[in-house]
């Protein structure tokens, strides 16, 4: 490993992994691809004359004056446009003569499906927004939406766009509390939820916890519910409303009125990893023109042909951007399933995919690695021939989780794409081209045409190739968040002051040799081990390449010798057994070999779970609370909070 210059040691992520496999693109896909070489020629040429291109694929009742209006931090995009983004997402098709095309095939858990086309979805939508202002819903009104995985949560999500109210959608799996807190802090006028949804084999109730939200909080006027489990509900007169009643006896027509391309679209609040949510505004223009361009561009979606499935929640920005807008402004046909991945069997996702011919499907690593878990056995049994391309979001992808995953469910033949981007960001911001670019297993590989990302170091220098330090954006972009609601002061403080005039997403990054971008996990989450930054996602990435290892955490602990010490916790394959004698030292001389003596970590747990954030992400601050011995800190957002008992109840054997 090279020795780190003198006084950079602590600044400056160490690039410890090697890797060394390169999958081209097929040669048909290449042939055929949407987006090429030229397109991000076109993008480096004329950056705004590109997105302006963009724009185009929207339609505008007025076209934009200024493309760009930048008084940083603050971006105004495609000024004096306005559009409806509703009709950006329906009604367009259908007057295009596409109305009979189907927009979602929907999947419940318990296995009942539903068919819907572009034709249908602008009906509802028609029928929602009319029942919206029925209920006294206007322009700029904050709606909550707190629903299952269902078709009504898009059309309320819509019906809302099309009125120009502002959707606020949170995930179904959160508590009373954590809805309350966000109907507080969007001052939302009214709920949207369901009586419940399936989940695991059982209906799940959702509107209880509406109740208790709503009890103390008079601002919300009504509650709208829909029928989905046929569960009994508490009912309050007057609040409630079936959404079968008000929305099934509104009429189809609803003239839809043009927005400005700056209004806002939805708020959506981030996961919490840290402290207080932080309530991201995504406005209309220039976040439709980057869902719609990435979605083509990033999938190579071919709407006429294509089965697009993105297996998240809609509660997630990934729900929003490539369930609902990027794919709908596209005019594709989507997958839409409600519930587990292993409900009724292991083999759910596969036997989706077989059934409705997906070919393309975007998914976290953290199921791709339960999926290693269960071994490959589980997707052998099921006919995946329609597949051509896979995408990844969420976290950093281990490179033999990606392997996995382009070997077992894209039969070795499908391009997968790393795509970096948060809550923030509102679409795709560094990822392969599928057509395009030769994909290395881990890598996020380029800034998509049009984003202008570096990675930089703690003088906010762009790194050399094979440097480390953190990923930056120079320019504005279109999907940008406008702020953190009603909080502009925390928006400049969040992004805008780490370094003067770049936006600060917070994670850590390097440039490989070749000039490419791997992301390294956030910058929390970085370890200071004998004065080298050491990445936990290039020390989890090397457990997971050892044949016993499916998923692996990794953090730095209190060390009166180094510093920090690096404590591992690791999930064996279903093959491996119990891993056999002399596993944790296997382990151990695994790690060294693979990154070098600095990075072998001080103590391997073998644990049975890991815990997890509701969308999928390993929270490493609660395994370093663990390590360090001290009580545990906030677990509301853990999808089981029952895991970290397990967790520290190994711990004593382990030491
Ligand atoms: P919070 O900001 O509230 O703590 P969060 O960051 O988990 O929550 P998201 O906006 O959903 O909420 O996630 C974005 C983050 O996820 C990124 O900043 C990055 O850390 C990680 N991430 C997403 N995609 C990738 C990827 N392809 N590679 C590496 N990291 C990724
Ligand atoms: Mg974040």
């Amino acid at each position: 490993m090279a020795e780190t210059p003198q006084g950079q040691g602590h600044e400056t992520l160490s690039n410890l992994l090697q890797e060394s496999r390169r999958f081209p693109p097929p040669a048909d896909l290449a042939a055929h691809a949407n987006a090429t070489a030229g397109t991000y020629e076109a993008a480096d040429t004329d950056r705004l004359g590109f997105w302006e291109e963009q724009a185009r694929r929207l339609t505008w009742d007025r076209p934009w004056d200024t493309v760009l209006e930048w008084n940083p931090p603050f971006a105004k995009w495609f000024t004096g446009g306005t559009l409806n983004a509703a009709v950006n997402c329906l009604d367009r098709h259908v007057e295009a003569g596409r109305g009979d095309r189907v927009a979602y095939y929907w999947e419940g858990e318990p296995g009942d499906t539903r068919t819907i086309t572009y034709a249908q979805l602008t009906d509802e939508v028609c029928k929602a927004s009319n029942a919206l202002i029925e209920l006294g819903v206007a322009k700029g009104d904050r709606v909550a939406i707190y629903m299952p995985m269902i078709p009504e949560t898009v059309v309320a999500m819509l019906a809302c766009a099309r009125i120009g109210a502002v959707h606020m959608v949170v995930f179904g799996g959160f508590s009373a509390d954590a809805l309350g807190t966000r109907l507080d802090d969007s001052e939302a006028k009214v709920v949207i939820t369901a009586d419940g949804g399936y989940r695991r084999g059982k209906a799940s109730s959702l509107k209880p916890a509406v109740d208790e939200a709503v009890a103390d909080r008079p601002a919300i006027e009504h509650v709208l519910v829909v029928r989905r489990t046929g569960q009994a509900v508490d009912w309050t007169d007057g609040r409630d409303v079936w959404w079968h009643d008000t929305v099934g006896r509104q009429s189809t027509e609803h003239a839809a009125e043009a927005h400005d391309a700056e209004h806002p679209l939805y708020i959506m609040y981030t996961s919490g990893t840290t402290a207080k949510p932080k309530g991201i505004l995504h406005t209309t223009g220039g976040y439709l023109t980057q869902v719609a361009f990435t979605h083509w561009a990033v999938f190579d979606l071919k709407p006429e042909t294509d089965i697009f499935w993105t297996a998240a929640d809609i509660g997630w920005v990934t729900g929003h951007s490539y369930i609902v807008y990027g794919p709908l402004c596209n005019g594709a046909t989507s997958v839409m399933y409600e519930g587990t991945p292993d409900t009724p069997h292991k083999g759910r996702f596969w036997e989706i995919v077989e059934k409705y011919r997906v070919s393309i499907a975007y998914m976290a690593p953290t199921a791709i690695r339960t999926f290693m878990k269960w071994g490959e056995d589980i997707p052998a049994g099921f006919d995946m021939s329609s597949l051509r391309v896979l995408g990844s979001v969420g976290e950093p992808i281990n490179p033999e989780a990606y392997t996995w995953y382009r070997k077992n469910i894209g039969g070795d033949r499908t391009p997968v794409v790393d795509t970096w981007w948060q809550t923030e960001t509102g679409a795709i911001m560094v990822s392969p081209l599928p057509g395009v670019t030769a994909g290395k297993p881990g890598a996020a590989m380029r800034p998509i045409p049009g984003i202008v990302a570096d990675v930089v170091d703690e003088e906010a220098k762009s790194v050399p190739d094979g440097g480390g330090g953190f990923i930056v954006v120079r320019e504005p972009w279109p999907s940008m968040l406008r702020g953190i609601w009603g909080d502009p002061q925390r928006y400049q403080d969040t992004y805008w002051s780490r370094f003067e005039g770049l936006y600060f997403p917070g994670d850590g990054a390097k440039r490989d040799e070749d000039g490419d971008i791997w992301l390294l996990g956030r910058v929390d989450d970085v370890m200071l081990v004998s004065g080298h930054n050491i990445s936990t996602t290039e020390v989890e990435s090397a457990l997971v390449s050892h044949p016993k290892v499916a998923e692996a955490a990794v953090v730095g602990a209190s060390d009166p010798v180094t510093g920090q010490g690096i404590v591992a916790f690791v999930i064996l394959r279903g093959e491996a057994g119990d891993g056999g004698d002399g596993l944790v030292k296997e382990l151990r001389d695994h790690v060294s070999a693979s990154l070098g003596p600095i990075a072998k970590p001080r103590q391997i747990m073998v644990v049975p779970e890991l815990p997890k954030t509701r969308s999928g992400k390993i929270m490493r601050r609660l395994l370093r609370d663990v390590a360090e011995n001290r009580r545990l800190g906030d677990v509301t957002t853990l999808t089981d909070s029952a895991v970290m008992d397990v967790i520290a109840a190994k711990l004593p054997e382990a030491k």
